[in-house]
């Protein structure tokens, strides 16, 4: 098997393999063929690794933010220096174009080890005088073992984006990949470890839910973080709650992008191209809702189609020349086949695409729907495939109150010319993450979430580090004690 791991997960700075755990086959999506073979953590896998993780936690936290950074910023060299090995083991873990994987994967990791690495030195607690002399500190300190759980649709980078802020304030993490991407995680550790991360501070187990489900009621446990479904947040957040632990929830979406007729229209289709159809549409914040004013609509969707017609170029994405892949798995192919299903039974219009490709491998063709109305299924519900729904619209106000009648808001954008309407429109959004003439770049220096049902707390940023870290408040008396009696 060509991407066959040395084993299924890495505890305490090395492979560790337990074959008494269920098997989890991770197939390339581009073909269905059977790349690498795991095991799901057993009870013994699981404890293994919460053991590491706990008895590795106080000597990291003792070391300087200098130190630790260090570590963070090495592996994040060594990420970039191995970018393209990383970039194809992913491309083979998640069926993704090694068009993007070069790109926006092992680099974006690498980014997050980065900039962590670099705001580890100062995080510090502050001083606070007080009235006659008193005075106050506090100290940021480290919240303890964490756990990361993550979705298929982006392995490395949310291992990334978990384990840099996590690590940097002092925290030590086992993280579960998805069971459908279970490769890179492995890989990241491996480097960290190489990197010169002390063992148990980064732990990888594979599994299916029940395996996350047992990794966050563990007592050990002081914060969850999940980018996951909304359904699975939901579980993930009442079970954390139960020993109220920290939790930092990413989750799903339905945004929506607003395209005013002033906007460039050739910018406003590249955003909907990146807000749709990179990574076959597998993108939490991905603007699926677009709403045109209703006198560009027609001439938006023909530019659109243009360029999906000329650039979509389907196959093998180990091929740097392929630029659209297959969804993750079967699974999710069927998944968003129904969504297309849906939305022709219920009245929408395919402009382009709408079946299956004909080729090997689990490809939808990208779809453009028009004649989309609020209330059908594809307008309300996440699909996580290449799936576009076209709605017009007449007044800015009627955009905003439509963009908002969601449960979702993770992410909006807008395209104009006309400044003043850009920022009144995205201060009415209610969206954690907007876009002005732009979509779905997710640099590290910007936060990232959701509000609404899309989840709670931010990832990158410094704001990340309020995620990881609790605050100690010091009163230092420094006078008498006065007291009533
Ligand atoms: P799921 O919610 O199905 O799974 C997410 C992770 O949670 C997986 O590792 C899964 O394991 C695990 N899990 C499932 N049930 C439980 C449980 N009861 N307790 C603990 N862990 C559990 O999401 P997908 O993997 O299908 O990913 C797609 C979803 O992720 C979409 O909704 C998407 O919007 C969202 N997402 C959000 C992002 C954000 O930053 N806001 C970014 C990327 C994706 P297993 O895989 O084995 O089921």
């Amino acid at each position: 098997m060509r991407a066959q791991p040395k084993a299924s997960h890495f505890i305490n700075g090395r492979y560790v393999e337990d074959t008494a755990g269920a098997a989890i086959d991770c197939v390339y999506a581009a073909s269905g063929e059977v790349i690498a073979r795991l095991h799901e953590a057993t009870d013994a896998i699981v404890e293994e690794a919460l053991a590491a993780a706990k008895a590795a936690q106080p000597a990291w936290a003792a070391l300087s933010g200098t130190e630790r950074g260090r570590v963070l910023r090495r592996a994040a060299d060594m990420i970039r220096a191995e970018n393209r090995s990383l970039s194809e083991l992913e491309t083979m873990d998640t069926g993704k174009p090694l068009q993007e994987t070069l790109v926006a994967d092992a680099t974006s990791g690498a980014d997050a080890l980065e900039y962590f690495g670099g705001l580890a030195g100062s995080l510090t607690g502050e001083h606070i005088p007080l009235p006659g002399g008193d005075w106050a500190y506090t100290i940021r300190e480290a919240l303890g073992v964490c756990v990361g759980i993550g979705a298929w649709n982006y392995p490395t980078q949310i291992a990334c984006w978990k384990a840099s802020p996590a690590l940097a304030c002092g925290n030590s993490m086992v993280f579960k990949p998805s069971e459908t991407t279970p490769l890179s995680a492995l890989r990241i550790a491996e480097i960290l470890s190489e990197a010169g991360l002390p063992d148990g501070v980064f732990n990888v187990v594979q599994g299916r839910g029940a395996v996350g489900a047992s990794l966050i009621t563990d007592a050990r446990v002081a914060k969850v973080s999940l980018t996951g479904s909304v359904p699975t947040g939901r579980k993930v957040y009442a079970a954390a709650a139960e020993g109220m632990r920290h939790v930092t929830m990413e989750l799903g979406g339905k945004s929506p992008m607003v395209i005013f007729a002033d906007a460039d229209l050739d910018k406003a289709v590249s955003g909907a191209i990146l807000g749709n159809f990179y990574s076959s549409g597998q993108v939490c914040s991905n603007g699926t809702r677009v709403y045109v004013e209703r006198s560009v609509r027609e001439a938006f969707v023909a530019r659109l189609v243009e360029r999906l017609k000329a650039g979509v170029v389907m196959g093998d994405p180990l091929d740097e020349a392929v630029t659209f892949g297959p969804m993750v798995s079967e699974a999710q192919m069927e998944i968003v086949l129904g969504y297309i299903s849906q939305g022709i039974a219920e009245g929408a219009v395919v402009a382009h695409g709408g079946k299956r490709a004909d080729r090997d491998g689990f490809f939808v063709e990208p779809t453009v729907f028009t004649g989309v109305t609020d209330d059908m299924t594809i307008a309300r519900e996440e699909i996580f495939g290449p799936v576009l729904s076209v709605l017009d619209f007449d007044t800015e106000e009627e955009a905003i109150a439509r963009s908002n009648d969601t449960v979702f808001g993770l992410a909006a954008g807008v395209f104009t010319q006309d400044f003043a309407r850009a920022h009144r429109v995205v201060k009415a959004f209610e969206a954690g993450t907007c876009y002005i003439n732009h979509y779905n770049a997710a640099p590290v220096e910007m936060p990232f979430g959701g509000s609404k049902l899309s989840g709670v707390g931010r990832e990158n940023s410094k704001g990340a580090i309020e995620n990881y870290s609790e605050m100690k408040a010091v009163y230092v008396g420094m006078g008498d004690v006065e007291a009533p009696f």
